[in-house]
């Protein structure tokens, strides 16, 4: 074996060790961008479907009011913000 092949390798095994490191900070870097997605999630709460029809119910904002809404059949509406409606019904009458 010559001088250069165990150059060679002392080369190769540094790029390995390069390429480890590389593997590590992106496998660390995915479990960074997961924990933000899923603290994400959580910060809007868990996905709700229609009870009538399954489908994911759409966020949406109507007049101040955030509810979940599906197209066909209703929305959920949280009970703070269905209380402050019916007091607005009220009012109006
Ligand atoms: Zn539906």
């Amino acid at each position: 074996m010559s001088v250069v092949d165990e150059k060679d390798r002392l080369g190769q095994k540094l790029r390995d060790l390069e390429k480890a490191r590389e593997d590590q900070w992106a496998a660390e870097h995915d479990r960074e961008l997961l924990d933000k997605l899923r603290r994400r999630a959580a910060a809007q709460g868990p996905q709700m479907n229609c009870p009538q029809c399954g489908r994911a119910l759409e966020s949406v904002t109507r007049k101040g009011f955030s509810m979940s809404l599906c197209s066909e059949h209703g929305a959920w509406i949280e009970k703070e913000a269905l209380e402050r409606l019916l007091g607005k019904v009220r009012d109006s009458k």
